[in-house]
């Protein structure tokens, strides 16, 4: 039998920065080149040389276009990568405005930390130069008799786990596991018969609430809110999170169970994004491709305004309440959502509403954790609003979900390498699945390697 080695880089001990090479014996194939990210938008390590030599690397595969995915790839290329770049169709259109998003945000970062640029325009021109988008399920031939195909992972639109065969063998990179909590995208596959899973773990150790529930959750939220005359803050990733929440909303408003008050969707990038999730009505779920033939505009109502330019972003700032305001990032790390919160933090009638995983050492961390101040590029900050957590809108399976997405592999499962959580929560699960299932299940460690039979 064949041998491969795994060389985990990034998105161990750590949610963020996925980036796995597999050697085969004869070729190399990465799978994601993503963002580390923390405290601030990027962490140092990105600006470090890559670990391996990017041009002796024929293909990068890569399973969706969150940052921490591909926010590395223009660095990748510019520090000499020629092969062939393959995602999905709709990955390949978000990941465009996406990178160029991140590029200004770390040109900032660079210049205020005094370092070279990570990458330019050119770099992102290039990048997608060797870029293919794919439809999921389409068998594509590698090298050294490796082919692969992408498989519907359910967590944003066209997000992909990555299956690659050698000789009827295989082993599959899960990227992130939706957990059929987004209204929007169809739900994730469950892949059988592969020999090796590179999985994910944000929740492993975590339980969400249900479908329903979270939905009143974010009616509460909404009409207490209005009640007290505030602004609900609501810090939001521009891909997916966004889009789910709007559709959300829309559905409260439209149903009449909120009060009716001015919807701002602050993030000239979401806005960006929207369009390209319209641009690809193949990939949403069936119900939503329903609506959307039918001439349904799935995003818009009437309340929903698009703010474009920075002084209309201060201005609905400083309008009384009560009103919505969707702004990134996600995890309050950068970007205008930072001004709104020094807006609303002193207001006790207003709340920030916290959707996503927020990564430890951010601001949407500590605010969620509790803190009473928290500082802001040094400055000390009381938190006098409301604070509220909803994680059902996470778009990631819950700590049962992985164990079950697992446990329906079993049969064939050799090994499973538990990846992308933070180390309490990758431990966890992978407890779970050597007690409750049986099969061999190690964390791996940062830049470590685990050799494989395929
Ligand atoms: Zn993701």
């Amino acid at each position: 039998m064949r041998t491969s080695t795994i060389y985990f880089y990034g998105g161990v001990e750590s949610v963020t920065g996925s980036n796995f090479l597999l050697d085969t014996g004869g070729s190399k194939f990465l799978i994601d080149c993503g963002l580390f990210q923390g405290m601030r938008t990027a962490e140092d390590t990105n600006w470090t040389s890559l670990p391996y030599e990017p041009k002796t690397i024929p293909f990068l595969i890569i399973t969706h276009a969150h940052i921490d995915h591909i926010g590395r790839i223009p660095k990748l290329v510019r520090d000499g990568f020629r092969g062939k770049i393959y995602s999905t169709e709709a990955t390949k259109a978000l990941a465009e405005p996406l990178l160029y998003d991140a590029m200004e945000l770390l040109q900032h970062e660079a210049e205020w930390r005094k370092l070279e640029p990570m990458y330019e325009e050119k770099d992102i021109t290039q990048s997608m130069q060797l870029w293919d988008g794919l439809p999921y399920h389409k068998s594509v031939e590698l090298a050294d008799d490796f082919s692969f195909e992408f498989l519907d992972s359910g967590h944003i639109l066209g997000s992909a786990m990555v299956r690659l065969t050698r000789e009827g063998r295989s082993i599959i990179f899960t990227g992130d596991l939706g957990g059929g909590n987004s209204p929007l995208v169809p739900p994730t596959e469950s892949p059988t018969g592969a020999e090796y899973l590179v999985m994910e773990s944000v929740y492993g150790d975590r339980l969400h609430d249900e479908t329903e529930e979270k939905r009143n959750t974010l009616e509460n939220c909404i009409e207490d809110t209005f009640a007290r005359g505030g602004t609900l803050l609501i810090p939001a990733f521009a891909a997916e999170r966004t889009q789910d929440l709007l559709y959300e909303i829309r559905t409260l408003m439209v149903e009449k169970r909120v009060p009716s008050m001015p919807v701002y969707l602050d993030s000239p990038l979401a806005d960006k994004i929207t369009a390209a999730y319209l641009a690809y009505p193949q990939y949403f779920n069936d119900e939503m491709q329903k609506r959307i033939a039918s001439g349904e505009h799935i995003f818009e109502f009437p309340e929903l305004k698009f703010v474009k330019d920075a002084s209309e972003s201060r201005r609905i700032g400083e309008m009384p309440g009560p009103k919505i305001i969707l702004a990134g990032s996600g995890m309050s790390n950068g970007g205008r959502i930072i001004s709104h919160e020094k807006e609303i933090f002193a207001d006790e009638r207003s709340m920030i509403l916290i959707v996503g995983y927020q990564s430890a050492g951010s601001l949407g961390r500590r605010l969620v954790d509790g803190a009473k101040v928290v500082q802001i590029r040094g400055e000390d900050m009381p938190v006098k609003c409301h604070v509220s957590a909803i994680y059902g809108y996470s778009a990631h399976m819950d700590s049962e979900q992985l164990l079950e997405f697992v446990n329906k592999m079993s049969d064939s499962l050799q090994e499973v390498f538990v990846v992308m959580g933070e180390p309490a929560s990758s431990g966890f699960l992978a407890q779970r699945i050597r007690d409750y299932i049986g099969v061999r299940a190690i964390t791996p460690e940062s830049n470590s390697t685990a050799k494989i039979d395929l």
